[in-house]
């Protein structure tokens, strides 16, 4: 069993460094409630940089102490269990899965998993069809305004990355005529029109993303789905229709900063949302609980019929999750980034 250690930091740039790798065991004997479980795959995401903070920022996120095990989304499989809902050969998940290659952990505050419904790709749980895809489909419905038929115009910032990719796709097929992405490599670039049928994607590390987004985006921008912050959403922004919105998902770009949540626009950017009558409502996927169900539903069959195309990023081996967190926060990720720890 291993599991890793952290120290803190309010500003920079997160590192593998950070994390630990020690070797433990585990007891013996589960008590009544408890499970004994394999972990399959772990995942690493934004909101983690902020646990990496002594205040997080986020009344919903608590920070992860000083050399105790980090935790997240996790998927495994039970082989032992005494509580009553789960039998040995379950797949389970939670949202705080330690990482640790196997757990003893309490079978109330697990989800069974139903495989068939990815098509065995359990990783997907932790993506597609689990809070990313949820990300993405409740930001889209609940932030969006998309009507069909009303020729909207969607931008997705990060948009190769796990939430942003799906984002493009829900945009279409909840009604959007236009999907233009935002991404940081022409690899994914090309991955997004090619692949994921985006219209046009622009490489915000080339040329004048400005100059770019007018020419793919003629009839300006209706809704925009921001992950990243910063910069780019000010050009974005700038560039956005009377009356559109903005579905506040992210701002990785400034994570690393010292900065509360979500940032205050600059005030350019903020006469131009107000002179427009742009919405920017802080959205998080944890206030829908209760169309969570129906929603990774409607997610599984888009998926099944290939309607939602996943990319996912896997890294093998507990010892690498540092380097995964590392390399997702700097676009070393195409679609969602897991890590592979047991088969
Ligand atoms: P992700 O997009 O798969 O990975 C992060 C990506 O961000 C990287 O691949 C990188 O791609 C991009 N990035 C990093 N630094 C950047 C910068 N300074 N400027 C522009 N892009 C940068 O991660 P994800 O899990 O899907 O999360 C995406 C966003 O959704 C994050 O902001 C996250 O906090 C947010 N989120 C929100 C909710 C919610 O409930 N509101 C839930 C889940 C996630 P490039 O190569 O393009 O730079």
């Amino acid at each position: 069993l291993f599991y890793f250690k952290i120290i803190l930091g309010k500003n920079g740039v997160p590192v593998a460094e950070n994390f630990r790798l020690e070797q433990s065991t585990i007891s013996d004997t589960i008590q009544a409630g408890q499970v004994r479980v394999k972990t399959l795959y772990l995942s690493v995401d934004p909101y983690m940089r902020c646990r990496m903070n002594e205040d997080t920022g986020s009344d919903y996120l608590q920070p992860w102490q000083l050399s105790e095990v980090a935790d997240g989304g996790g998927v495994g499989v039970v082989e032992e269990s005494k509580h009553d809902n789960l039998t040995e050969g379950d797949f389970v998940t939670s949202f705080t899965w330690p990482w640790q290659t196997a757990a003893i952990l309490d079978g109330s505050l697990l989800q069974k998993l139903v495989p068939q419904l990815v098509n065995g790709r359990l990783s997907y749980f932790l993506g597609a069809a689990g809070i990313t895809g949820l990300t993405a489909l409740l930001g889209v419905r609940e932030k969006g305004h998309v009507a069909a038929g009303a020729n909207q115009t969607m931008v997705v910032s990060g948009a190769a990355g796990a939430c942003g990719s799906l984002a493009g796709q829900i945009g279409r097929l909840e009604g959007c005529s236009r999907v233009v992405g935002i991404a940081g490599t022409d690899e994914k670039c090309s991955i997004l029109v090619q692949e994921m049928g985006f219209d046009a994607a622009v490489n915000y590390k080339k040329g004048n993303v400005a100059e770019q987004l007018r020419e793919l985006c003629p009839g300006g921008v209706d809704v925009y789905f921001d992950n990243v912050g910063g910069d780019i959403s000010d050009t974005v922004i700038s560039q956005m229709n009377q009356n559109s919105h903005i579905i506040l998902c992210g701002q990785i770009s400034q994570y690393n900063k010292d900065v509360p949540y979500p940032p205050p626009l600059p005030p350019d950017t903020e006469k131009i949302q107000k002179e427009r009558n742009i919405t920017r409502e802080r959205f998080l996927v944890l206030n829908y609980m209760d169309k969570h169900e129906a929603s990774v539903l409607q997610l599984c069959q888009w998926i099944q019929e290939g309607k939602l195309k996943v990319r996912e990023t896997i890294v093998e081996g507990l010892a690498n999750i540092g380097a995964a967190f590392q390399s997702m926060m700097s676009g070393g990720n195409i679609g969602k980034q897991i890590v592979s720890i047991s088969k």
